[in-house]
């Protein structure tokens, strides 16, 4: 039986799909770029 997880193994950025630059912080899985992104609208500052 395999374990239905949000992220699979093979999935990228859970918001554009990339697979490169994956940041998994704060819970979340997100390429550099979008994570700069939504940052700001979750309250965390410039990501630099
Ligand atoms: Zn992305």
């Amino acid at each position: 039986m395999k374990p239905k997880k949000l992220f699979g193994r093979k999935i990228g950025c859970t918001r554009c799909g990339r697979k490169r630059g994956i940041v998994r912080r704060y819970g979340m899985h997100l390429c550099r770029q979008c994570f700069r992104e939504i940052a700001p609208e979750l309250g965390f500052k410039k990501y630099s």
